[in-house]
């Protein structure tokens, strides 16, 4: 019996979360769920959005699979998001992205691997306000979190026999932040056979969409791996298919990439694959190797047999699709 905490969400959140859930019990994984409940709908009873108990779940039971949580936009309370990562020290943004059958997409054969700084870098939430009409932000960028990130990078490319890693930046244009990443990144190469390619975000933004075939690992510092995470979920048919996972030295947070999706929230409209996908990633990370290749078997198979929700140029509803997976379970 594996003890793993589950942060419900909000918007699309809880209808993925019970789809997910479903169909890992079908597949007969016994997991003890820790469930939470986090983000605006809390703060009234508990005057935060993220509130310690969450946080302590997590440190308790060191996984947690998790849905996402609205983040106001411009104004209100910081991303629970973001600051389950910060609290947590999940260093690494993981978010593999690979064609998937059946899934109608100008590219055959992609297959990137983002790893995206998750704790630094403008995320910090460093802003101001000077006066009525400046606001600054502060892109915070340190050597440790920069040669941590790279050297996971890399030791995820060698146990996964990737090729290269192509390290991400703006560096001719934020010399000293960007600057220092690329050199750690530099350094941290050194002690690797893998070779470390380099290349601007703009330019690695046009050679995605015009060859996507090209890369191969993907390091980033946190702001450019999040628009470039939204750019690769486009190569592989959008962000109801877009997987992710948070890892730090003591804990594991696995999450889509996707936001809470507010405007289709509560429609059964929602398409449950990221979170799954996610969710088969955490089973494998727990050792539940076998549960994680039949459930991702039945999703492949339930594609193929060309149910697909809304996101896809499909009919099926969120239940309707969760139900065709779980009858393809084996
Ligand atoms: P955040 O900044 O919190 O990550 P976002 O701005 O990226 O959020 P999302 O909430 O991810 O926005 O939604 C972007 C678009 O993608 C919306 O039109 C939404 O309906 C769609 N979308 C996101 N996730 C899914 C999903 N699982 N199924 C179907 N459509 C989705």
């Amino acid at each position: 019996m594996h003890n793993i905490t589950l942060v419900k969400g909000d918007g699309i959140g809880p209808e993925i979360s019970d789809a997910v859930l479903k169909i890992i019990e079908t597949a007969g994984v016994k997991i003890n769920w820790d469930i939470q409940t986090a983000g605006a709908d809390v703060i009234a009873q508990e005057g935060v959005p993220l509130p310690e108990r969450v946080l302590e779940s997590v440190k308790r039971n060191k996984i947690a699979l998790k849905s996402p949580v609205t983040t106001p936009i411009g104004k209100g309370f910081r991303s629970v998001n973001v600051q389950l990562r910060k609290e947590l020290d999940l260093f690494s943004n993981l978010r593999p992205c690979y064609n998937l059958p059946n899934v109608k997409t100008r590219y055959d054969n992609v297959d990137i691997v983002v790893v995206r700084e998750n704790t630094e870098d403008l995320y910090a939430g460093i802003e101001r306000q000077i006066d009525e009409n400046t606001a600054e932000s502060i892109k915070r960028i340190t050597r440790s979190a920069s040669e941590r990130i790279a050297k996971f990078a890399f030791d995820y490319a060698v146990k996964n026999n990737r090729k290269f890693v192509t390290v991400v930046t703006k560096a001719n244009i934020c010399k000293l932040s960007d600057g220092l990443f690329l050199d750690s990144a530099r350094k941290v190469a050194q002690n690797y056979d893998i070779p470390l390619k380099e290349i601007l975000v703009d330019n690695c933004c046009m050679q995605l969409v015009q060859n996507p075939n090209q890369f191969d690992v993907l390091l980033l510092p946190n702001l450019y791996g999040d628009i470039v995470s939204d750019l690769c979920a486009g190569l592989i048919g959008g962000l109801g298919v877009a997987q992710g996972a948070n890892i730090g030295t003591d804990y594991a947070v696995f999450e889509p990439v996707h936001g809470s999706a507010p405007d289709i929230a509560g429609q059964n409209k929602a398409n449950p694959t990221a979170m799954l996908m996610s969710a088969i990633e955490m089973l494998n990370y727990i050792g539940e190797n076998d549960a994680a290749a039949r459930i991702k078997s039945a999703l492949f198979r339930t594609l193929e047999d060309n149910i697909k929700t809304a996101d896809l140029g499909g009919n099926a509803s969120c239940s309707g699709f969760t139900d065709a997976i779980i009858s393809r379970l084996v």
